[in-house]
C-alpha cells in the first residue's frame, strides 16, 4: 500500500565537496572557542591527570557544519596513558575515604560551575558535534541535572540490613567505591554521557578517567577544565576526574589495563563487542551502552496531533544521530496513507543548515563517513526495489560558509520487504533515514519491534489501555526504554537509561544505575559468643 504513495517533490542539491582552503577560523567558531578559552590554531593539551599535557600524535577537531579545522589536540602516548591511570589510582586512594555527602558538596560546586557556562558549552557542542544549538544546550542542561541528582544521591547510597537466620547475627549489604572508572564515550553526546558517568562515579567515591570520542575532544577539554578548577580549588587531586584524549589505540590501552576497575563504554555495537570481550578477558567490570534501532508503532486510535511531531523529532532530531533515534516506523494499515502524507509534508518543512542559527532543525552529519553510510543505506533500499518517499540525497546549503559541511536531506524510505531480519531493518544506520512498513495487528508490530538484535528504545502510539497493557507487559516490547505516546528519543535523567540485547544491557543515569559504580560486600556480623553455622550444619569436634 505504501508503495503507491508518491514522494512530495523537494528541491535538492548535490553536495559539492572539496578540500577546504586554508583560511582563518570563521568568526562563528572563534567566538565560541574564545568564550571557553580554547586557543584556535596551535595544539591544545588533551591529557589531564592533575596536570595538563600529552605529547602523542595530535587529533584534529573538524567542524561538521563548515569543514574547517577548529583546533589540534594532543593525545596520550602509551606511557602517558599508563601514567594517567596510575595517577587516577592514587587519587582514588585518597578520595574514597572522603564522606559521601562531602563528595556531594564537590559535585554541587561542579554543578554550579557548569551552570554558569551552559550557553558557551551548548554552543561548543553545536559547533564541534553538529547538533542544533537548542539540543546542545539541552545536553549541557543534562549534565547539570545529573549533578543535582548525584548531590542528593550522595546522602542516599544506602546498603541494607538483612535478617539473619542465626541468633545474634546481622547481615549488611555495604556499597563501597569501586576504584578507577574509565568512561569511553561516543561523539553524539560529547558532554551528557560523561556527565551521567562522572556524577554517579564521583558520588560513589571513584576516580573517573574520560576517553572521549576522537572527533569531539574540545567538548571534553572544556568540561574537564571546569571540573578540574573545582577540584583544585577544594584541594582535591585533579586525577579524580582525569582526561585522556586519543583514538582507538588509547582506548585499547585503557580497556586492557588492570588499573581500570570498570569500563563504562558508550559507542557502536561493533566496538562494544571488542571492548566487552577485552574487559571480560581480565575479569574487569564493564557497562555497555551500544547502538539502538528503535521503532515507533502507530495504532489507528493514536493521538495523531502529538504522534506526528514527536516521531518527526525522534527521526530527524540530531540528524538521526541519537542512539534513541526512531529508525523504524510501523503504521497500522488503516492510517498509513494519511499518516505518511502528513509526515512527508512535515519533512518538507524541516529547515536544514547551520545548527547554530535559530530555526534550523537539521544540522550536518558529524563526519563524511556518516554521509557515506547514509548514501549506502539509501542505495540498499533502492537496489532492493524499495521507495524513497522523502529526501534520499545530499544537500548543499545556500550559504558559502557551509559548502563543505556534511548536509543530507532527512529521508523516509519504504523498503521492498518488511522482514526485520534484513540488513535494512536490522542494522543501525546513524543518519536521518526512517524506514516504514505497515501492519494489521498489534502483535505483529510488537514481533517486528522485537525481531532486531538491538533493544534500546521503542514507542507505541495509542489511547487504548488494553494495547498499553500488552506493550509494557511480558509479551510486549523487549527494549530498555518502552514508551507510550512519547517518542523514542529525549529521555530524562531520573530513570535508568540503557538497552537490552546487542545494545549491551547497561544502565546509566537515574534509577538504580548508581549501584553499578560501587562494589558490594555482604557482611555477616556475629554479636555473640556462639558460632552457629547456617542451614543448621553441624561441624562439632566434640561429637
Ligand atoms: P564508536 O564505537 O566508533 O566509538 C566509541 C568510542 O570507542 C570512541 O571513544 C572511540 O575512540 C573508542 N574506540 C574505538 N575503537 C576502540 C577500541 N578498539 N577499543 C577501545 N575503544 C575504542 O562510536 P561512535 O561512532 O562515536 O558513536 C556512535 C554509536 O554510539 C552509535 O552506535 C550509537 O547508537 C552509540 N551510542 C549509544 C548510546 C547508548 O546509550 N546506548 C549513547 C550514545 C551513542
Amino acid at each position: 500500500m505504501l508503495n503507491s504513495l508518491r514522494p512530495v517533490a523537494r528541491t535538492h542539491h548535490s553536495l559539492r565537496r572539496g578540500i577546504p582552503a586554508a583560511r582563518a577560523l570563521s568568526s562563528r567558531a572563534s567566538t565560541i572557542l574564545s568564550a571557553l578559552r580554547i586557543p584556535a590554531g596551535g595544539d591544545v593539551p588533551g591529557v589531564y591527570d592533575g596536570q595538563w599535557g600529552g605529547t602523542g600524535e595530535p587529533l584534529v577537531s573538524l567542524c561538521p557544519s563548515t569543514g574547517e579545522t577548529l583546533a589540534r589536540v594532543t593525545t596520550a602516548t602509551p606511557q602517558e596513558v599508563q601514567t594517567a591511570l596510575e595517577k587516577s589510582r592514587q587519587a582514588y586512594v585518597s578520595f574514597r575515604t572522603m564522606p559521601a555527602p562531602r563528595r556531594g558538596e564537590i559535585i554541587r560546586q561542579i554543578r554550579e560551575a557548569l551552570s554558569t557556562k551552559i550557553d558557551a558549552l551548548g554552543a561548543l557542542v553545536s559547533l564541534e558535534m553538529g547538533k542544533i544549538k537548542t539540543e546542545g544546550l539541552g545536553e549541557v542542561q543534562e549534565i547539570v541535572d545529573i549533578c543535582d541528582y548525584a548531590v542528593g544521591l550522595s546522602r542516599m547510597m544506602n546498603g541494607s540490613v538483612i535478617s539473619s537466620e542465626r541468633p545474634g547475627h546481622s547481615i549488611l549489604e555495604v556499597p563501597n567505591p569501586l576504584g578507577v572508572v574509565a568512561v569511553l564515550s561516543a561523539f553524539n553526546f560529547p558532554v551528557a554521557v560523561y556527565g551521567w558517568n562522572l556524577a554517579l562515579s564521583m558520588a560513589a567515591g571513584n576516580a573517573t578517567v574520560w576517553k572521549p570520542s576522537p572527533s569531539t575532544p574540545l567538548c571534553a577539554i572544556a568540561v574537564t577544565r571546569i571540573v578540574a578548577e573545582v577540584l583544585e580549588k577544594n584541594g582535591i587531586n585533579g586525577a579524580v576526574a582525569g582526561l585522556i584524549c586519543g583514538g582507538k589505540d588509547v582506548g585499547e590501552g585503557i580497556v586492557k589495563s588492570p588499573d581500570v576497575d570498570m569500563v563504562s563504554f558508550t559507542g557502536s555495537e561493533a566496538v562494544g563487542k571488542i571492548v566487552g570481550k577485552a574487559v571480560q578477558d581480565r575479569f574487569g567490570k564493564s557497562l555497555l551502552e551500544l547502538g539502538g534501532n528503535n521503532a515507533a508503532i502507530v495504532m489507528p486510535d493514536a493521538p495523531m496531533h502529538i504522534a506526528l511531531p514527536s516521531i518527526l523529532f525522534s527521526a530527524v532530531g540530531t540528524a538521526g544521530q541519537r542512539c534513541t533515534t526512531t529508525r523504524r516506523l510501523y503504521l497500522h494499515r488503516s492510517i498509513a496513507p494519511s499518516f505518511i502524507e502528513r509526515l512527508q509534508r512535515a519533512y518538507e518543512t524541516v529547515k536544514i543548515g547551520d545548527p547554530l542559527v535559530a530555526g534550523t532543525l537539521l544540522g550536518p552529519l558529524h563526519t563524511q563517513t556518516a554521509v557515506q553510510n547514509y548514501q549506502a543505506a539509501i542505495s540498499a533500499v533502492r537496489s532492493a526495489g524499495g521507495e524513497i518517499l522523502a529526501g534520499g540525497t545530499l544537500h548543499t546549503p545556500a550559504s558559502a560558509e557551509l559548502q563543505n559541511g556534511n548536509y543530507v536531506l532527512p529521508t523516509i524510505a519504504v523498503p521492498a520487504s518488511s522482514d526485520p531480519k534484513q540488513d535494512i531493518w536490522s542494522k543501525e544506520t546513524f543518519a536521518p533515514v526512517l524506514n516504514v512498513a505497515v501492519f494489521d495487528e498489534l502483535e505483529e508490530a510488537i514481533a517486528m519491534n522485537n525481531a532486531v538484535p538491538q533493544g534500546l528504545s521503542s514507542s507505541l502510539w495509542t489511547r487504548d489501555v488494553r494495547n498499553v497493557g500488552k506493550w509494557i507487559g511480558p509479551a510486549g516490547s523487549d527494549t530498555g526504554i518502552v514508551n507510550v505516546n512519547a517518542g523514542t528519543s529525549g529521555a530524562e535523567i531520573g530513570a535508568a537509561f540503557g538497552g537490552n540485547k546487542s545494545t549491551g544491557w547497561g544502565r546509566e543515569s537515574g534509577g538504580d544505575a548508581w549501584k553499578q559504580y560501587v562494589r558490594w560486600s555482604a557482611c555477616t556480623i556475629n554479636f555473640t559468643d556462639e558460632a552457629p553455622l547456617a542451614q543448621g550444619v553441624s561441624f562439632d569436634l566434640d561429637k
